[in-house]
């Protein structure tokens, strides 16, 4: 007899595994097929964020930062090491055991809420039946019957015919975890958040960079006066980020890549010793379902799905990076929750408005809500308030005083509108920014809202003051 259940999540990244904890919570018997297969050849839970993206990226931008600090920075403490050096095989270790021990923490986590962990590629037959195959011969293994479904497939890196991988010379992210040496000649084609997060890693270990990006403006959809801020700072680190670059061409030697782009100016030429392709992700709907399932994709190859996650087939929600939305683990995971909650008979939902983004260079990008250039384009009418971290004594003491805070108000109603964090920590702190919005709340009440010395939150404090222009510590 087929294995039943209420709930099968396919895919077991931020968006599945999350939704899969939640239904089990809830009460419903579940089930979570993945086909992750890591570099050791072992089924691992987690999927990109855990496995390639979210962990590995910022444990060797730790690594990367620590270093960097280390030879350039800690002398002005008067703190002199005798000869820094990265050894980058270890480097690359310590990142796989923090991989290792948080997929391994995920397989406890199915444990302790009694759900089936099924190795293998699941294929959603129709509403009620997922056909689970072998990974590496492809053949059917099990049907498993359900109530309901959740498509958590997630994403894969998009690759362009100018510069095909080779996993060697030219690679995706993924390859760009796994360096074994620092590349002298790095090229990245792309300055989006992963272009510049990889880039400014190999940077800090030394690589001379050179990001194309095909794009004019720099980060778009960041707030123009943080973007012009940070394309300042990251220049001045030695990215070598040339806008408005598109690449047409690739060649490669056994020795190097030669890249042919054009801007403004023409065409140029570009040899490289590595390059990374970072143009962006692309929904995951390979051999997912089936065309009787019912499930219909939208013109863009996302999952297409109703505000609930609700696809076109009875029972079949989707989630995550497959769907339309920002492609963030922690949007993944949210829609994971509400979806394990509808299914279980709960109101729940989403709210996309408030979902902040995080851009973890040096100094960290984070936003959340309206950037002034989408205000300017409506008629909404509001007000800015700035306030730069060199004026912050503790961002100063930590000789990381770059960077500003900018909270954007509704000009009436004082509703906070949007923050924008450029500078220390800007990850962490924009999360006070998140609860305010969340709550609805003012930029008066941040503004009257406690925040100890001091502390880099202090910046956050006077930049809602700033609104109504009484910041304490600048001239307003
Ligand atoms: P995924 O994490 O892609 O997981 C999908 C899983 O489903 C995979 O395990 C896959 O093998 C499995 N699967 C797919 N199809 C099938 C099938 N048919 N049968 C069985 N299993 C299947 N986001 C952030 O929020 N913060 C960050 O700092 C961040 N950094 C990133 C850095 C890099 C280098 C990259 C590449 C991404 C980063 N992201 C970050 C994005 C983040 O990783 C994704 O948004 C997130 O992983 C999406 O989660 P998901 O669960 O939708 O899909
Ligand atoms: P993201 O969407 O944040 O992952 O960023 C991907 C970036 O790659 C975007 O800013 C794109 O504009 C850029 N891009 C896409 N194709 C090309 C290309 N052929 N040459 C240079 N940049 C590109």
């Amino acid at each position: 007899m087929a294995r039943s259940y209420d709930v099968v999540v396919i895919g077991a990244g931020p968006a599945g595994y999350v939704a899969a904890i939640r239904c089990a919570q809830l009460g419903l018997r579940t089930a979570c097929v993945d086909k992750w297969i890591n570099k050791q050849g072992k089924s691992a839970l987690g999927g990109t964020c855990l496995n390639v993206g979210c962990i590995p990226s910022k444990d060797l931008l730790q690594a990367s930062e620590y270093y960097h600090r280390l030879k350039h920075q800690f002398q002005a403490y008067g703190i002199h090491a005798k000869e820094a050096s990265i050894d980058v095989p270890t480097m690359i270790a310590h990142k796989d055991r923090i991989v290792q021990g948080l997929t391994d923490g995920v397989a406890t986590l199915f444990r302790a809420n009694s759900i089936d962990h099924i190795h293998g590629h699941g294929r959603l037959l129709d509403s009620k039946r997922v056909e689970i195959s072998d990974i590496s011969t492809g053949e059917a293994k099990e049907v498993v019957e359900t109530k309901h479904v959740i498509l958590a497939s997630g994403s894969v890196p998009a690759q362009m015919g100018e510069a095909p991988l080779d996993h060697e010379r030219i690679v995706d992210s993924t390859g760009a975890l796994e360096f074994q040496e620092v590349p002298q000649r790095l090229g990245i084609i792309g300055a989006g958040i992963i272009g510049l997060e990889m880039g400014s890693v190999w940077c800090r270990l030394g690589s001379q960079v050179v990001l194309l990006e095909a794009l004019d403006e720099f980060l778009p959809s960041v707030d123009q006066q943080l973007s012009k801020e940070a394309l300042r700072q990251f220049k001045k680190q030695g990215l070598d980020i040339r806008l408005g670059a598109r690449v047409v061409s690739s060649r490669k030697t056994k020795k190097q890549v030669t890249l042919n782009y054009q801007d403004s100016g023409g065409e140029h030429e570009l040899a490289v010793d590595r390059l990374i392709v970072a143009v962006g992700r692309r929904p995951n709907t390979e051999g997912l379902f089936t065309p009787e399932s019912g499930v219909a994709l939208d013109e863009r190859g996302f999952i297409d799905v109703d505000e609930h996650c609700r696809t076109n087939a009875p029972g079949v929600y989707a989630i995550g990076d497959v769907v339309r939305g920002p492609m963030l683990a922690h949007k993944g995971s949210e829609e994971g929750i509400a979806v394990a909650e509808l299914i279980a008979g709960s109101a729940a939902h989403v709210n996309y408005e408030t979902i902040p983004w995080v851009i973890y260079t040096e100094p960290e990008i984070a936003w959340v809500g309206k950037t002034e250039q989408a205000l300017k384009a409506t008629v909404e009418p509001y007000k800015v308030g700035v306030f730069p971290f060199a004026a912050n004594g503790r961002a100063r003491a930590m000789e990381a005083g770059v960077g500003m805070v900018k909270i954007i108000a509704h000009a009436e109603s004082d509703r906070l509108l949007g923050a924008h964090i450029v500078g220390p920590m800007a990850s962490e702190l924009i999360a006070e920014a998140v609860v305010a919005m969340e709550y609805a709340a003012s930029a008066e009440d941040l503004a009257r809202t406690v925040h100890a010395h001091p502390t880099l939150s202090e910046a956050v404090h006077e930049a809602a003051l700033a609104v109504d222009k009484r910041a304490v510590h600048r001239a307003n």
